[in-house]
């Protein structure tokens, strides 16, 4: 009855979907757990017509044609550029931290001379991650890497993944660099912007098509089972293709032990305020035990005498209790990570798609250029 199986409806499962029943004809089952689709992109309107990120801040950025071309054809788009703040000495300062940061925090003639060393040393306009600054010899920029990886780095760290940056992969705060020139946006991409009736309108459109049918509310395991290296749908071997978007540890029931996940608890208030902060994100690095607020009517302005904010309070993830939203990015789990790789070799009809199948902590348009290319391949 179907050629393909697929677990989850985030953008790994959703964006193949729709690959294989428009390109290819191929008649797809998607299986998912939560009762709606769209992954952790899912939004909805509350009460006041604000539209809420249920699983944190989605902002879409990209540089790559491809992925904004393609997306472009399932939803229109509200051009909008993420800007963060961080609450640091009492004051709100530009993240990433750059040369307007710099004038913020510092008396103008340091700040002018940390502007001078740090344009002989670095293009204007250019990137560097705060565990490479660290490394200079200069004293003045060994000074300004301190002084950020102390206020903004080091304790935003350790609420959001338990650890020091140096221990975790490099890649994660080089996300966040410090910026050589005076962009205060978050992102640099060509293409910056939310989908303007949401994601899950999106995911709507990207599913709206007679081969594809959803099963939401069910957990692969209640109607798929693995025996002698085959899949098994209500029983029956499954001869198609299976691609699951879900946690690999889970699908493989652990035999190699728990891949290490880290999770957020969400907290929503409605506050009776036209606005509640100056931008749609502040970040707290040092203060609270949140990580960040965000504010949706900076991202959907939308007219109403209240405002909806969320708070992110990051914690270890608990198997079947809480989401598992991040990898934890270190050598230990990779090695882990490429046992289950490995064992999932000898299923020649199963592809691991997504941040939680492939263990890898995926933006929206990397993932949409992963399946893009995936898919490519093997229609
Ligand atoms: N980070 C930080 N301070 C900040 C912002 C980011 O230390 O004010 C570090 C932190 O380790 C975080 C990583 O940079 O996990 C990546 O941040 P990003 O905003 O990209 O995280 P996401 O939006 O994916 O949650």
């Amino acid at each position: 009855m179907f050629d393909y199986i697929i677990i989850g409806a985030g953008f790994a499962g959703s964006v193949a979907a729709e690959r294989l029943s428009t390109e290819a004809n191929k008649k797809v089952l998607i299986i998912e757990k939560r009762n709606h689709i769209a992954g952790n992109c899912f939004d909805y309107k509350n009460e006041n017509n604000i539209l809420i990120h249920k699983y944190g801040p989605h902002l879409f950025h990209t540089s790559n044609q491809k992925v904004w071309d393609y997306l472009s054809n399932f939803t229109e788009w509200q051009i909008y550029h993420h800007k963060v703040l961080a609450f640091i000495d009492g004051q709100k300062v530009s993240v990433p931290f750059n040369i307007n940061t710099l004038y913020k925090l510092f008396p103008t003639s340091i700040a002018k001379k940390l502007e001078e060393k740090l344009l002989e040393n670095f293009p204007f306009n250019s990137k560097i991650p705060i565990l490479e600054l660290k490394q200079s010899n200069d004293a003045d920029l060994s000074f300004l890497a301190d002084f950020v990886y102390d206020k903004v780095f080091v304790n935003y760290t350790a609420k959001q993944w338990g650890m020091k940056p140096e221990d975790l992969d490099s890649a994660v705060t080089a996300r966040v660099p410090l910026f050589i020139g005076k962009d205060d946006r978050y992102f640099n991409d060509t293409f910056q912007a939310v989908p303007k009736h949401g994601y899950t309108k999106l995911f709507e459109n990207l599913l709206d098509n007679k081969n594809i049918k959803i099963m939401l509310n069910t957990d692969s395991k209640e109607v798929m089972n693995i025996k002698n290296e085959k899949f098994y749908l209500f029983g029956n071997e499954f001869n198609g293709k299976i691609i699951y978007t879900g946690q690999i540890d889970e699908l493989f029931d652990y035999r190699f032990g728990e891949l290490p996940y880290r999770s957020v608890e969400m907290k929503f208030e409605t506050v009776e305020k036209d606005y509640f902060q100056e931008a749609a994100t502040v970040n707290y690095p040092n203060d609270y035990t949140f990580t960040r607020i965000t504010e949706f009517k900076h991202i959907h302005p939308v007219n109403s005498s209240k405002t909806t904010i969320l708070k992110e309070y990051p914690q270890q993830h608990i198997q079947n209790k809480t989401t598992p939203y991040y990898p934890i990015f270190t050598e230990e789990n990779q090695l882990k990570y490429q046992q289950y790789k490995e064992y999932s070799k000898q299923f020649t009809n199963l592809i691991l798609l997504g941040r939680l199948a492939e263990y890898k902590y995926y933006d929206m348009d990397d993932i949409i250029e992963r399946v893009l290319e995936v898919i490519g391949e093997i229609k």
